[in-house]
């Protein structure tokens, strides 16, 4: 492209408030023809309600208080949502020491010398805890799109608090112009197959991967590339920014993390998805004004 041609489609493109970082990213982004998106965060607010709490060996308000113990440590937006929940009931949380947070898995510390674990059913399992008595629960909070969240204290597992993220309201309608201009869209998520089956469907994509680790988002990422896809990421958190840097070109969520957006090649600062349409479809146009 002529220096003149992109600085004008640089120009239009931060009209759309796409602000590009990287000169050859308005090139390649018009053959992008695979978009794979974050979930929390990118097609979802990133802001998580609490929508179910149930306790099987505690009262609800306990498992809250010893939820919020551990979650007051952490950054993670489910951990907001829980430490919401337990201010709106007016709790105190649990004072938990030792707090450690586990990619992928969840969070833990110590409460009067005995574990306290928040995390996903794969995880504590993993740890040997049984959460058969909860099934029941986990599948409204998965119907629902939520995110089940079982607590243990010690070796026995007190309940299951459901946290929900809503999607965009435009999200569906930017995956939709995705589509309609050829382009294959996918969704990564650390999140349980369940939830992200749901989410999926809400917002319109046809293919995902549940229960990525977050050092493996990047590998997906690779592996597309390697069967011949020109692959855009689209990601919001300190998680996503491996991903990104692998992409062809990257699109960072301007509201996310910074560590994010200086792995991206693209900012997007009106957080919505559109901007991932909008930018392709001026790249397109720039690349056809050069020929
Ligand atoms: P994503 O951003 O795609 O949802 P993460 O890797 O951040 O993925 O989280 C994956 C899973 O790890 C969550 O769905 C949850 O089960 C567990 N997890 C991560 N952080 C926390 C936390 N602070 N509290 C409870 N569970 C967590
Ligand atoms: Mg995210």
């Amino acid at each position: 492209a002529t220096p003149m041609s992109v600085m004008v489609g640089v120009g239009k493109a931060a009209e759309y408030g796409a602000l590009i970082r990287q000169g050859d990213a308005l090139q390649s982004a018009g053959k992008i023809d695979l978009v794979i998106l974050d979930k929390t965060g990118t097609i979802t607010e990133g802001h998580p309600a609490v929508t179910r709490v149930h306790a099987a060996n505690a009262d609800e308000q306990r498992l809250l208080a010893l939820a919020a113990g551990l979650e007051r440590h952490s950054e993670h937006p489910l951990a907001e949502a829980i430490l919401d929940k337990a201010r709106e009931d007016g709790l105190e949380p649990a004072p938990v020491t030792g707090f450690e947070a586990l990619n992928g898995k969840g969070v833990q510390g110590n409460l009067n010398g005995e574990p306290v674990r928040l995390g996903n059913r794969r995880w504590l399992e993993s740890e040997g805890l049984s959460l058969a008595n909860l099934t029941d629960a986990e599948n409204t909070i998965t119907r629902e799109a939520g995110t089940p969240l079982f607590l243990a204290l010690g070796e026995e597992v007190l309940g299951v608090i459901g946290v929900a993220d809503a999607i965009k309201p435009d999200s569906e309608a930017a995956i939709r112009r995705l589509h309609e201009a050829g382009i294959k869209v996918m969704m990564v998520t650390g999140d349980i197959d369940a939830t992200a089956r749901a989410i999926a469907a809400k917002a319109g994509i046809d293919d995902y991967r549940a229960e990525v680790l977050p050092e493996d988002k990047a590998e997906v990422v690779s592996e597309m590339r390697g069967k011949g896809h020109i692959v855009a990421m689209v990601g919001d958190g300190i998680n996503d920014a491996p991903a990104l840097a692998a992409a062809d070109v990257g699109f960072a969520i301007g509201t996310g993390t910074d560590v994010a957006i200086e792995s991206a090649s693209i900012t997007l600062m009106r957080g919505s998805l559109h901007g991932v349409p909008d930018a392709i479809e001026i790249s397109r146009a720039t690349v056809k004004n050069i020929h």
